[in-house]
């Protein structure tokens, strides 16, 4: 199976801490690598993740709060540095686009790249990316601003042709490709050999889904029904759920009670407040609720699968 991973570079919430960097990750999927948010401190953690700057092909912002977004210029200045000339693609709320132009205009001048900004509708679950293999949609979020999530799907791929029946029956290379989308196989004697019997079934297609701030959403489990995994955010614990409610943000417990309304294969937690030195109390609330959860952390890789 190709690696589809989730590189966590910043876990944090919007105040700075010694534990944890402001949020972004990298998605590594079928070869290509998408970045999700891009707080300070981004360059830095993709440094230390060993992703090479040049894979990146495209950023996907959630929202407009710094701890999302403030990492941006500094990046496109540097694939400006490393001589980047493929385009870099930039999915975000549309009133980024005339900041990022000023700022560009400032600050990267004489490019040998192309920044290509394609204004996300925050309101509604639409695809905004799509090529051979897979696609991202967005997740509209409730927070204080526009803001959506993300969704990376594997697109469903055919089924492996096996070399021992194919050599068994003496069937010509014309025929793999109509076998591969569902055709069966008649001898020269007249017996018909079943597409199931001549392949194996394909992989089933991976999903991972990144949601951003939002207060707690009762329907948002319906958006990200069967992940494989989901990020959701935590920024609380339960005591705190007032605060949370105020400011548009979840606790753990809210989180997992999505995951599980969801039937996701894994939640993975994030975007800690700053008044947590452990977070094992966010992550026991939400194993209480929903017991395949884990905390994120940078540096971590996270095999969707
Ligand atoms: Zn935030
Ligand atoms: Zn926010």
């Amino acid at each position: 199976m190709e690696p589809f991973k989730v590189h966590i570079l910043g876990c944090g919430s919007a105040l700075p801490t010694l534990q944890h960097f402001a949020s972004s990750q990298v998605v590594e999927i079928r070869g290509k690598c998408f970045m999700v948010d891009c707080g300070e401190g981004t360059q830095m953690q993709l440094r230390r993740s060993h992703v090479s700057f040049s894979r990146i092909q495209a950023i996907f912002i959630s929202h407009l709060h710094g701890d999302h977004c403030f990492g941006l210029i500094g990046l496109i200045s540097t694939f400006g540095m490393l001589g980047r000339v493929s385009p870099l693609h930039i999915y975000a709320p549309e009133a980024l686009e005339p900041m990022l132009d000023a700022m560009m205009q400032m600050f990267c001048n004489g490019l040998d790249f192309k920044v290509e900004f394609h204004a996300v509708d925050t309101k509604r679950q639409y695809v905004v990316y799509e090529d051979r293999s897979i696609i991202v949609e967005t997740v509209p979020l409730e927070h204080r601003i526009p803001c959506c999530g993300y969704i990376f799907r594997e697109k469903p791929t055919l089924p492996h042709i096996r070399r021992d029946m194919i050599d068994c029956y003496e069937i010509p290379v014309s025929q793999i490709n109509n076998i591969k989308n569902g055709a069966g196989w008649v001898t020269p004697k007249g017996v018909e050999i079943p597409h199931e019997k001549l392949t194996i079934p394909a992989d089933a297609p991976r999903s991972y889904a990144y949601c951003s701030d939002t207060k707690y959403m009762p329907g948002l489990h319906k958006m990200v029904e069967g992940v494989n995994v989901l990020y959701h955010e935590s920024t609380y614990d339960s005591s705190c759920a007032e605060r949370a409610k105020l400011y548009h943000h979840s606790t753990a417990a809210q989180a997992a009670m999505v995951a599980r309304d969801a039937h996701v294969g894994k939640l993975i937690l994030g975007h800690y407040s700053a008044r947590y030195r452990d977070e094992d109390i966010l992550l026991k609330e939400a194993q209480e609720i929903f017991p395949n959860a884990l905390l994120s952390n940078e540096g971590m890789v996270i095999d969707v699968e």
